[in-house]
């Protein structure tokens, strides 16, 4: 008997370079050949050259601040309805940090606790703290 099927129509993600990537690179380019720009303008030109590297300067700026405002505006409006957007919206964040487990303070090394000077304990592959001689902390 002839194997047969019927195809069937399935969705898939196919990631592509958003709209806001490519004016975030804009943006810094623009601000990069500005500054280039300006400094060689002020390297290379008289007096009456420093109008024209701060025209150039602020210039850069500001087309940097516009680029960045436009990818800005497209990632709100991607998050608005729920899809997909590369890079981050500006502001506050969430972020994850490790803290002490003992005193609760922010950890700036990996060795002890500069809040109460606990020794901090490394957690092996399953995820649970173990003591020197090997036993396990419950
Ligand atoms: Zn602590």
């Amino acid at each position: 008997m002839e194997l047969t099927a019927t195809p069937i129509p399935k969705r898939r993600r196919l990631n592509g370079t958003g709209l806001e990537t490519i004016l975030d690179f804009t943006a810094l380019l623009t601000l990069v050949l500005g500054g280039l720009a300006s400094l060689g303008i002020i390297l290379f030109a008289d007096v009456a050259g420093f109008l024209l590297f701060f025209s150039v300067a602020i210039g850069s700026f500001l087309n940097w601040l516009l680029l960045r405002s436009l990818a800005e505006l497209i990632r709100l409006q991607k998050r608005i309805v729920g899809l997909d957007y590369a890079g981050r919206i500006s502001g506050s964040y969430d972020d994850t940090v490790p803290t002490c487990g003992n005193c609760g303070a922010v950890l700036r090394s990996d060795v002890c606790c500069h809040g109460c000077g606990a020794r901090l304990l490394k957690p092996d592959a399953d995820g649970c703290p173990h003591l020197p001689n090997g036993s396990t902390i419950q």
